[in-house]
């Protein structure tokens, strides 16, 4: 079955939430911060300066969750050029290969051509697809295989990023894009929201398929770039389509 999913309400409601009080937020943090390092300063017992650690460890936690919601109050910060995405991708690829060596992972890309157009901000399209890999990554704690296919079609491409890790159910399959949730002990669920916005921002769309202890694929199409496309695109609504 194939279910659309339109984010766009929740995901605005979370961008104005975070213009509104990421700022506000971020600065206590910030003297939270200084004054905490100025206690280590202090001669003390072993144990109240790990105390001091935990507290400083958490404040970076929180900036970092204010950071990416940050980055959710500015779409329109998108900056879309006329991309060749071939070299971004391999380029990700390269990106992430410490990481996947570290952890038992080959990473192989398949490339149906050279040079494919698109309109894209390569920062963002680059964070939404080391956002992919990772978590291709994160679902094979045993280390395994993620393929990561790019296909021209019509009138678009699409990137595969496939793995062989634990999938997921039709239940965790629907939530995923929502705010914070994870599955992970050291998770976020944040950055399927992001990357899901980002992509959007791009006239782009998310299909997904699943089977639990079989793997995932995430295949993101993106419109290449084209005139008609873009005219056609920028009434068109564009959404995640989660098939299961
Ligand atoms: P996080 O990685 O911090 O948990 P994400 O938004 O990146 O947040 O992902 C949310 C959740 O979606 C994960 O916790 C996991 O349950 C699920 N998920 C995402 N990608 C995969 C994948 N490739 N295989 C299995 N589960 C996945
Ligand atoms: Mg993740």
């Amino acid at each position: 079955t194939e279910e659309m999913l339109h984010r766009q309400d929740k995901l605005a409601a979370v961008g104005q939430l975070a213009a509104g009080v990421a700022h506000e937020i971020r600065n206590p943090l910030t003297s939270m911060k200084g004054y905490t390092e100025f206690l280590q300063l202090d001669e003390m017992d072993e144990n109240r300066l790990e105390y001091l650690e935990i507290i400083l460890d958490e404040i970076d936690r929180v900036n970092q969750i204010v950071e990416e919601f940050l980055q959710l109050a500015k779409p329109q910060s998108l900056t879309l050029e006329t991309k060749n995405i071939v070299p971004i991708i391999q380029n990700i690829l390269s990106l992430t290969e410490f990481d996947a060596r570290k952890k038992n992972v080959t990473l192989e890309l398949f490339c149906s051509h050279d040079v494919i157009l698109v309109n894209c901000d390569e920062n963002r399209i680059k964070q939404v697809f080391i956002n992919f890999i990772k978590n291709g990554m994160e679902a094979m704690p045993d280390g395994g295989d993620i393929k990561v296919k790019v296909e021209r079609k019509e009138e678009a491409v699409q990137i595969s990023i496939i793995d062989t890790g634990m999938g997921m159910r039709p239940e965790q399959i629907r939530r995923l894009g929502e705010p914070f949730f994870t599955t992970k002990k050291s998770g976020n669920g944040l950055g399927l929201m992001i990357s899901f916005k980002i992509i959007e921002n791009h006239l782009g769309k998310v299909l997904i398929e699943s089977e639990v202890n079989e793997g995932t694929v995430f295949n993101i199409v993106l419109p290449l770039k084209r005139v008609e496309a873009i005219c056609k695109g920028s009434n068109e609504k564009t959404g995640v389509i989660l098939s299961e």
